[in-house]
This record gives C-alpha cells, sequence and structure tokens, in this order.
C-alpha cells in the first residue's frame, strides 16, 4: 500500500502583472522507495515541502512527469538518484532510456495514459490505505487561484482548459479518472473527494 503526502500544493495566479505558477508536487511512498509526482518549478517550495518529510533530493527514487509542461517539471533534473518517468519510457541521468510496463519499477503504482491537456499527459494511481485510489491527475483537472474549486461531476467535466489540445479526449480522460478515484490532487488547487 502507497502512502502519499501533497509536498507543494499547486498554484497558478497573477502578481502585479506577472504570471506564477508551479505544479502540485506529491510524494508517494511505497515499499521503502521515494517517488515525486510532479516536482514543479517552485525550487523553495519543494525543498521545504521535503525537508518536512525528512527527504534530501538524494533520496528520490523515481519522477513522474504527468506531462512535460515546465511548470511541471522543470526541476525534475535536481534528483540525483532518480530515473524520470514519462507515460511511456524511463529516463537515466546516463542518456539511457528504456520503457516501463505502466507501473513504477518496484511498486503496484500505475502510470495511466490520460491525454487531453496534452496529447502525452499521463496520470498516477496509488491505492492507499487511509484515502483509498489516489490518482494525482496532473492538468486534466487545474483551477487558476482565482478559480472556484467545484467538484461536482458535470461542472469537472466541463470545466474550461484554456491550454486544451483535445477537448474530447480531455473529456474522456476526466471521466476516466473520475470512475477510478476516490481521491483527486490536481495540477494547481486542492486534492478533492470523488463524488459516487
Ligand atoms: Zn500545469
Amino acid at each position: 500500500m502507497a502512502k502519499t503526502k501533497i509536498l507543494v500544493k499547486g498554484y497558478a495566479k497573477e502578481i502585479d502583472g506577472e504570471e506564477h505558477a508551479s505544479s502540485t508536487a506529491t510524494l508517494i511512498q511505497e515499499n521503502g522507495l521515494n517517488i515525486i509526482v510532479d516536482p514543479g518549478m517552485d525550487r523553495k517550495a519543494l525543498l521545504e515541502g521535503m525537508s518536512k518529510e525528512g527527504l534530501a533530493t538524494g533520496d528520490i527514487n523515481f519522477v513522474v512527469l504527468t506531462h512535460t509542461h515546465l511548470d511541471h517539471c522543470l526541476l525534475a533534473g535536481i534528483f540525483e538518484n532518480a530515473k524520470v518517468l514519462d507515460n511511456s519510457d524511463i529516463f537515466s541521468f546516463d542518456g539511457r532510456i528504456g520503457e516501463h510496463d505502466g507501473r513504477i519499477p518496484g511498486t503496484d503504482i500505475e502510470i495511466v495514459g490520460t491525454p487531453g491537456h496534452d496529447q502525452f499527459h499521463c496520470s498516477v494511481l496509488a491505492n492507499t490505505e487511509d484515502l483509498g485510489k489516489v490518482v494525482i491527475a496532473g492538468d486534466i483537472f487545474w483551477w487558476s487561484d482565482d478559480e472556484e474549486q467545484k467538484t461536482d461531476r458535470e461542472s469537472l467535466i466541463n470545466h474550461e482548459d484554456p491550454y486544451v489540445k483535445d477537448e474530447e479526449a480531455l473529456k474522456e480522460s476526466r471521466n476516466k479518472i473520475l470512475d477510478i478515484a476516490d481521491y483527486i490532487i490536481p495540477g494547481h488547487g486542492e486534492m478533492f473527494k470523488v463524488k459516487k
């Protein structure tokens, strides 16, 4: 069973006419492995969140990127001992690229394709004792700080994504994740419980 912990709550806001954003950074621990989904781009916030959990950059075994927008992946290179996974591949800092089989190696944590926001977008599914099935959904679901976060199913399915690449695929991915998840951790915004 996995344990999840939000290290940085993702945000997207304007300060004095300047854009500020960083994705939610989530720690998953399973079988003694430390995994970060979407390290984001706010280095100070990430390092603070990690140090509260007693973790240094060298303690991270895997980094999973839901997609390669820089507000989610700018910090992927700071974990000296990690391997980095995207929707299909595993990247090592010695230049090697391998494939994964839809799971983070050595765990039961699944990597599920969820295209729409981005063609290669994926989400991460962890089975936890306290929250049930937690999906770290990247930008399948996200809100800017000035938006109300409505979590009834219809609002979630139809919520406008100004950066969407394929609207039909996004709706399909949202439906798929809402069917699976007990809790969803969005790319920017608060974790929410799925109403069944
Ligand atoms: Zn984002």
